[in-house]
């Protein structure tokens, strides 16, 4: 096989990691850049992806002119046949062709997808859910991505917004949600939802090891999350409960729906604490899914952790 490199990015919303991959696929090279703030990483999707490429070309030594393409993630609704950008919540991108422009900048074909539709679609080639046909997948991250592979395949429905069941609202009466909707599948079970419910109950004066990292609004990172279950500590304990519950909830709808054969969980939270989560949801699922349906599904945590999302890159840059 002919020497031969893909660079593949997973632009999130705290941080940047990126790999290139040989003509084997295997990784030769990693980069692992954390946010100063969060947000920050999506702030400015184009001048990320350009700083970190030619970083990642110089630092690894690569030979430019065997690069074969570049691929990355990016926040919103995304034409990953065409690498347009449709819609971003929080920048100006409407039907931005950014796969053009970063084709142009560096002259190889650079491919784009939406994050969660991405990592899904790396599990299911490369990962825990090769081999499975039909597929819902949840990564509980900052917010709560979906993503499905119905019939062997990714699908992005009408106008590439379908798998949005992050927002499926699990109790009308219940706190608000960024999208304007309340009690989302979201507000209970994303790192968001959690730490909204650990500075609440901080508030109330009971004693958390996170309180500092929620203060503010702040979102506590998975590995100090795991950290405070260690520590058995309560509060934190119960956020997990919670977020564990209405997953369990959700879950059993979409088995109801979709009659999968897998179900697989994925993010950094579920790398930091997975194993913990899939019990919990496991012991609650049976109770919101039809019985008939149950036997059929598998549940998995994602095998390829942080790295779901660099391998689905690789998986549309060959066209899998
Ligand atoms: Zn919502």
């Amino acid at each position: 096989m002919a020497e031969s490199y893909n660079i593949c990015l997973d632009v999130g919303g705290t941080k940047v990691l990126g790999a290139i991959f040989n003509e084997k696929d295997e990784i030769i090279y990693r980069l692992k850049k954390r946010s100063k703030s969060e947000g920050e990483g999506t702030a400015d999707v184009e001048k990320v992806i350009i700083s970190v490429v030619e970083e990642m070309i110089q630092q690894s030594g690569i030979n430019r002119k065997k690069l074969n393409a570049i691929a990355s993630c990016a926040p919103g609704v995304i034409d990953q046949d065409k690498g347009v950008v449709l819609f971003t919540p929080n920048l100006p991108w409407r039907n931005y062709d950014i796969a053009g422009a970063m084709k142009k900048k560096f002259g190889v074909p650079f491919y784009v997808g939406n994050d969660v539709n991405l990592g899904v679609l790396g599990e299911y080639k490369f990962g825990a859910a090769k081999g499975y046909k039909n597929i819902v997948g949840f990564f509980p991250g900052t917010g709560m991505g979906g993503g499905l592979i119905l019939n062997g395949k990714l699908f992005t429905g009408n106008q590439f917004m379908a798998a949005e069941y992050g927002h499926m609202i699990l109790d009308p009466d219940g706190p608000l949600c960024g999208c304007g909707q309340s009690g989302c599948l979201e507000v209970f079970s994303s790192k968001r939802g959690m730490s909204d419910y650990i500075r609440q109950q901080v508030a109330r004066k009971r004693p958390c090891m996170l309180a500092e990292d929620v203060q503010d609004g702040g979102i506590f990172r998975s590995k100090r999350l795991k950290k405070a279950l260690a520590q058995n500590d309560q509060v934190a304990m119960e956020a997990v409960d919670r977020a564990c519950h209405y997953l369990a909830i959700a879950t059993g709808n979409m088995i109801n729906t979709i009659a999968p054969d897998l179900v697989i969980y994925g993010g950094g939270i579920m790398e930091a604490i997975g194993d913990v989560f899939l019990q919990k949801v496991l012991a609650e699922v049976d109770r919101y899914c039809m019985i008939s349906i149950r036997p059929l599904v598998d549940f998995k945590v994602a095998a390829l952790g942080d790295d779901s999302i660099l391998y689905g890159d690789l998986a549309l840059i060959k066209g899998l």
